[in-house]
């Protein structure tokens, strides 16, 4: 059996900042994941420029689809906020795969199903051995699954659920649209659009309360296509797809001996804004940290809010979240 120094389970932000910087230490690294890259994920594909700066990305070298916003638009129940920032947006199975391949690790195409302690290292599915392993599968993460839901079980009223499509489209209108709280979705929908003539619209809500509240992600999925086919994306046809994943919550336990939990695999998403591949590039490079340095893993340098945790900030987070425990205001210590 192949035995390298971290196996990593999960190719996306989290698994391969991981696996960048480990590469960049002299670990031996592997990344098993189920998908063969360049593969679909579902995403709107906003990144911030705190984003951009920790992967080192020089926008003019980039090789895919890069576009930056100079203005965005919040709307709320009727009020439209103009907004002068700069953020950006790529294509996530471009981005995705360019990262990954950028680690230099070693990646195969596996579905990870079983994990075993055995001799001080991890044995997955009896063929890959890691003296490290580092889970960075999302949402149904097996290494989550396997070694650290009973630490961490993942609180309902965090849980958001989505529907979205990324199709080719000639937008007219190059600036970023949210729109907060439209006839009463527990969260917000989007319009982004990509470089080259692509866009993505999506809607996105709190699950349980859009459970309770009668009105399913399917409803406002059929408000928002309605809206938009009013003016910002006239004649589009769309086939949405769905996923759902966790806002950042109570990490109580992130390292387990020497297995860790990043990015969505962990719940790690912003509470103001959902953001995730932020969080999963700052958790996938402080568990290559921890592995390299013989450190703590600290989850202290992923932000649990996009907004700074200013007043915007906390009012979203409350208003999505309704003060579930843990959070932005007190970002979760990991044991070691
Ligand atoms: C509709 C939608 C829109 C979003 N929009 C944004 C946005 O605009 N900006 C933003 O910052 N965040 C956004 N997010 C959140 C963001 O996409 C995630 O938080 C982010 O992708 C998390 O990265 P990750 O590396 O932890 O997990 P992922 O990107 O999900 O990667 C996990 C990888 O693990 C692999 N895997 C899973 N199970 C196994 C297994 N058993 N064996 C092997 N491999 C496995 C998967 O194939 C996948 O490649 C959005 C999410 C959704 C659903």
């Amino acid at each position: 059996m192949k035995s390298w120094d971290a196996v990593i389970v999960g190719g996306g932000p989290a698994g391969s900042s991981a696996a960048w910087r480990l590469t960049r230490g002299g670990a031996s690294v592997l990344v098993l994941d189920k998908e063969c890259f360049p593969r679909l994920k579902l995403c709107a594909g906003w990144v911030t420029p705190e984003v951009v700066r920790d992967l080192g990305i020089d926008p003019s070298s980039y090789p895919h689809r890069f576009l930056t916003f100079q203005r965005m638009h919040a709307h709320i129940k009727g009020l439209h906020l103009p907004l002068k920032v700069v953020q950006h947006s790529i294509r996530r199975f471009e981005f995705d795969a360019w990262l990954l391949e950028r680690s230099g690790a070693t990646v195969v195409q596996h579905t990870v199903r079983n994990i075993q302690r055995e001799g001080g290292a991890y044995v997955i599915d009896g063929e890959f051995r890691g003296r490290y392993l580092i889970g960075a599968g999302g949402t149904r993460c097996p290494v989550y699954r396997t070694l650290f839901r009973d630490a961490n079980p993942r609180s309902t009223q965090l849980q958001t659920v989505t529907l979205e499509h990324e199709f080719a489209y000639d937008w007219r209108d190059p600036d970023c649209h949210l729109w907060f709280f439209d006839k009463g979705l527990p969260g917000y929908s989007w319009y982004v659009p990509k470089a080259e003539g692509w866009l993505n619209v999506g809607v996105g809500g709190m699950a349980e309360r859009m459970k309770r509240s009668g009105a399913d992600i399917k409803y406002h999925w059929a408000n928002l296509t309605s809206m938009l086919s009013r003016n910002l994306a006239k004649g589009a046809h769309y086939e949405p797809a769905g996923y759902s994943y966790y806002l950042r919550g109570n990490v109580e336990v992130a390292r387990l001996e020497d297995a860790f939990i990043t990015g969505d695999a962990a719940g790690l998403a912003t509470r103001d804004m959902c953001e995730g591949i932020g969080p999963a590039v700052r958790s996938g490079f402080a568990a290559a940290d921890a592995i390299l340095h013989g450190t703590n893993y600290s989850l202290r340098s992923v932000t649990g809010a996009s907004l700074g945790g200013g007043l915007a900030s906390r009012l979203l987070d409350w208003a999505f979240t309704r003060g579930a425990g843990g959070g932005a205001a007190a970002p979760a210590a990991a044991t070691a």
